[in-house]
């Protein structure tokens, strides 16, 4: 994997003038030469054609050994952001329409999403992340208000896709402060999430909502810990009337999991440390 995106921005100025199509396009030629599938390990396949909604996939299928994983496509989608001084991705990105979008998440279409981030001065890639589809819950997304009278009108309401809504398993760095993060590790951070994220929509928002009240939490934390977080997820569920009980059955699949220990009297601690 090359970081340095020099080459790509020399070839990109000559054929397009508006920087957003540059940016656009150095991103995608570049993640289409240096990124790999999380799952198998094969380069990505960007698709070709523009009315696709996606922008790489992979078939897990590879040629010489004729071997195929799993029978699954996975669909990715890119982001790409400018250097932000003190954070290196914002906190939220853009997404599709809404309507559609809250589909594609009910029907498993939803894509996972690459980030990249980069310098422009160095011409350089300093972050990237893959965020796996299946850690994007309703809890991720939320409609944005129409900008103008004939948006509204329209009835086109776009989605914002929040990174602090999606737990911390769910977001797998690729590259990190500049320096590379080994592909075994990316791979295998990748299939935890398959393991631990499993069920509907609804099964999978569940489990990322505790999840994220988790990510909060010191190594060893107690129910009450999380029990204090009980208003925060009642604001998400406001129809539910049993959080505790639908609390302690998320810690039940996470143990069972391996993702916690119970170690006795009421208190938990992460085994993934
Ligand atoms: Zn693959």
């Amino acid at each position: 994997m090359n970081l340095d995106l020099s080459d790509y921005f020399s070839q990109t100025l000559a054929l397009y003038k508006s920087p957003s199509q540059v940016a656009r396009k150095v991103t995608e030629t570049w993640a289409s030469d240096n990124l790999y599938c999380p799952r198998c390990g094969l380069p990505l396949h960007q698709y070709k054609n523009n009315t696709e909604v996606f922008d790489f996939y992979c078939d897990h299928f590879d040629q010489k050994f004729m071997f195929i994983p799993s029978p699954a496509k996975d669909n990715f989608q890119l982001k790409g952001t400018k250097s932000f001084p003190h954070n290196h991705f914002p906190s939220t990105i853009t997404g599709a329409e809404y309507h559609t979008t809250l589909a594609s998440l009910e029907h498993g279409l939803f894509p996972s999403l690459i980030l990249l981030h980069y310098e422009l001065k160095r011409k350089e890639v300093q972050d990237g992340l893959f965020i796996h589809r299946l850690s994007v819950t309703l809890n991720s997304i939320r409609a944005r208000t129409p900008l103008t009278e004939n948006a509204r009108r329209s009835n086109w309401t776009g989605t914002k896709i929040l990174l602090n809504g999606i737990p911390e398993i769910g977001k797998i760095p690729i590259i990190s402060e500049s320096s590379i993060v080994p592909k075994e590790i990316v791979m295998e951070k990748w299939l935890s999430v398959e393991r631990i994220l499993q069920g509907n929509l609804d099964r999978r928002g569940w489990i990322s909502a505790v999840m994220m009240v988790i990510d909060k939490l010191p190594e060893l934390f107690s129910l009450n810990d999380i029990y204090a977080y009980q208003p925060y997820l009642e604001q998400q569920y406001p129809n539910n009337r049993h959080i505790r009980d639908k609390i302690r059955q998320q810690l039940q699949i996470l143990r069972e999991k391996g993702q916690l220990k119970f170690v006795g009297r009421g208190k938990y601690l992460k085994s993934n440390h």
